[in-house]
């Protein structure tokens, strides 16, 4: 338990240059807060670098400081914008960093002061390489530590004061902690995780993450199981004809591990109750066909920072029948890459078709009852992959943390290709001058 503080890639990559660089720079990022899986999350928004000699200057006390003039700005900024004020800058070391007595003595005099001024937490944060600590001063008066901060990128960095104490060995994991660590193992028992659609593709993910180990799923789907769906959902059984998807996926991960916690949402995904339980996790899954819930998982990613894959299988017929060329697609979304927008893969026409209400949107289908060919093979192909990138990201197994292509299956031609992801310059939802997008929950309706 305990605050995060959560930094797009991109922002992060310039901050680190910045001040983790030879010069050792200092910088200012302003972060919106959204409730967190376990605790208050900072959702870093803009980065404010300070120039060396002009914004950055020999303090008082012989170490280096950020000028007067910088920080009263940054906090003006911060105070109109309704944002956390987090100054930054770099200590030498490798996994252990803490605040030096001068720095702490500086927190001291200057924090409770920025603080009135801005009405929102102020505080620090300080960097090596491997670790980061944060000194938070709230509103209320309380002083908290920052736990983590979190990068979600090819490798999920999650960087703590000093590294994370290693969880008991677990024997009923022993043969896959011997690839993940105790405290990869770990790391997954204190993640929550979201599958959006629980037909094919999110029936397997389940059952995967559940035996990996996850400690929390949140099961989102308001439909229930018809008889085609039986050949591709995990263990189900004629009896099932009927009961909720998320009823049918609860008890598979209760099978795979009695100690899940589960969170069960019979809705669609943009019902409010989905997507309050959506933004507080740690990973989302997208499975779910339909362009609402592409859209809706997008938002949540850009505006509270939380990583998506989005998994896809798609088989093409010809109206006469001919079937052309078949892929999976697993799909990275992180917060401030081209997002699902940039990449054409939400269609506005049919994201307003798919937001009205179920008849309206049976009514409005060009051709109507033509369901697409499903098979239990190419889900597995599609969601392996999905998970798989998962559980190396989590536990830092990527050897390229820079990586965020999307892969795709072709199984008639046996090709497994890398595709990176457009984005677009002004898109409104990932980058930072959109009006929707990065970090800015509370601005719009999600
Ligand atoms: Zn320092
Ligand atoms: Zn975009």
């Amino acid at each position: 338990m305990g605050w995060s503080l959560t930094i797009p890639p991109k922002i992060w990559d310039r901050l680190s240059d910045h001040v983790l660089g030879s010069a050792a720079r200092g910088a200012v990022l302003l972060a919106g807060l959204a409730d967190g899986p376990r605790g208050p999350r900072l959702l870093a928004r803009e980065l404010i670098l300070a120039d060396e000699g002009t914004d950055y200057v020999p303090g008082e006390f012989g170490h280096r400081a950020l000028a007067p003039t910088f920080v009263r700005d940054a906090v003006i900024r911060a105070r109109d914008e309704g944002l956390a004020y987090i100054a930054v800058h770099a200590h030498l070391g490798l996994d252990h960093v803490g605040f030096s007595e001068i720095d702490l003595a500086s927190h001291e005099r200057g924090y409770p002061s920025l603080g009135q001024i801005s009405g929102q937490v102020v505080g620090a944060l300080v960097l090596t390489d491997h670790a980061a600590a944060g000194d938070l001063w709230l509103p209320d008066g309380r002083r908290e530590e920052l736990a983590e901060t979190i990068v979600p990128t090819g490798n999920l960095l999650r960087l703590r004061s000093q590294p994370a104490a290693e969880g008991c060995p677990d024997s009923l994991h022993d043969r896959q902690a011997r690839l993940l660590g105790d405290l990869g193992q770990e790391t997954l028992r204190r993640l929550r995780v979201a599958v959006v659609g629980l037909g094919g593709v999110g029936s397997i993910l389940v059952e995967e993450l559940a035996r990996l180990g996850v400690g929390e799923l949140v099961l989102i789907d308001d439909e229930a199981v018809e008889k085609t769906n039986l050949p591709r959902l995990v263990a189900s059984e004629l009896g099932d004809i009927g009961r909720l998807k998320t009823e049918l996926a609860a008890r598979n991960a209760r099978r795979a591990n009695p100690d899940v916690h589960l969170t069960e949402i019979a809705q669609r995904v943009e019902r409010p109750e989905s997507l309050e339980e959506l933004v507080r996790c740690d990973w989302i899954f997208l499975a779910a066909d339909g362009d609402a819930a592409r859209h809706w998982v997008n938002a949540a990613v850009q505006q509270y920072l939380v990583p998506a894959t989005q998994v896809g299988v798609k088989v093409p017929l010809t109206p006469q029948g001919e079937v052309g060329q078949i892929h999976t697609a697993t799909r990275l979304v992180l917060p401030g890459s081209g997002c699902l927008w940039c990449n054409r893969l939400i269609d506005p026409t049919r994201l307003a078709i798919d937001m009205h209400p179920a008849e309206e949107r049976e009514a409005a289908q060009y051709i109507p009852g033509v369901p697409a060919p499903s098979v239990i093979t190419l889900n597995t192909l599609a969601a392996a992959e999905a998970v798989n990138h998962f559980v190396l990201s989590v536990v830092g197994l990527h050897d390229e943390e820079g990586d965020h292509a999307s892969v795709i299956h072709r199984p008639r031609t046996r090709q497994r290709d890398l595709q990176n992801p457009r984005q677009g310059q002004n898109c409104r939802w990932c980058t930072s001058s959109g009006q929707l997008g990065l970090g800015r929950r509370g601005s719009t309706p999600l």
